[in-house]
């Protein structure tokens, strides 16, 4: 699958730790292969602990370090944070689908690598229902193929020089397991290597990453 992933590719996600759960192996493979990647992270996950001593600036910084370092190690360079607050995305984002347009108009990805907007099976844990997680994929799924290829969404952008943009390929990362930064998984590697061992079952190899496929039309 990863053979028909074409660069420029966009990840944009919810929380820091959303790409290295379920992506990041699939975007080392890119960036090896000569890939263009770049990450958007929509929230800095600045309420994602348990800890009453430390404060949503602290925590966000924590983790926004965290994901950078992240993004080294597997060859990203280009990591931006839109710092929504976490936990807040609602049903409705105008402002945040604004946002994700202009920034497809001005990075020009041929893929963009997101939440699914309707993981839509009652087996899956609540992370998959998450309204982050939900709220986003589903703001960057119109922002890909409804706004910005059309001129006469937010023309306030083509007065700034942007183009309008037809994207080629949304896949979709499905939260299967609830997975989040700010405990201690004495196990988190065998955690990991479980799962992607049950979706590797399924495409016959060893370990895998797993994306739902969705094209424009
Ligand atoms: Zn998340």
């Amino acid at each position: 699958m990863i053979d028909e992933f074409r660069g420029p590719v966009l990840v944009v996600v919810a929380h820091p730790d959303d790409i290295e759960a379920h992506c990041a192996g699939t975007v080392a493979q890119l960036v090896a292969r000569g890939e263009d990647v770049s990450y958007v992270l929509v929230t800095s996950g600045n309420r994602g602990t348990d800890d009453p001593g430390v404060t949503a600036e602290e925590i966000a910084a924590q983790r926004e370090d965290e994901q950078l370092a992240a993004a080294r190690i597997v060859g990203v360079e280009c990591v931006r944070f839109l710092r929504y607050d976490d936990s807040d995305l609602l049903f409705h984002m105008p402002q945040l689908r604004a946002e994700l347009t202009s920034i497809i108009r001005e990075m020009k990805p041929r893929t963009i690598i997101t939440h699914d907007p309707y993981p839509g099976n009652g087996s899956r844990d609540s992370c998959a229902i998450y309204p982050d997680h939900t709220t986003q994929g589903l703001m960057t799924f119109q922002a890909a193929y409804l706004c910005s290829p059309g001129p006469l969404f937010y023309p306030d952008q083509l007065k700034r020089g942007l183009a309008p943009h037809r994207v080629e390929m949304l896949y979709l990362i499905m939260s299967d397991k609830p997975v989040t930064q700010g405990r201690d998984h004495p196990d988190m590697d065998d955690f990991f290597r479980r799962i992607a061992g049950e979706l590797g079952d399924k495409g016959s190899c060893r370990l895998a990453e797993g994306f739902r496929r969705l094209p424009p039309t």
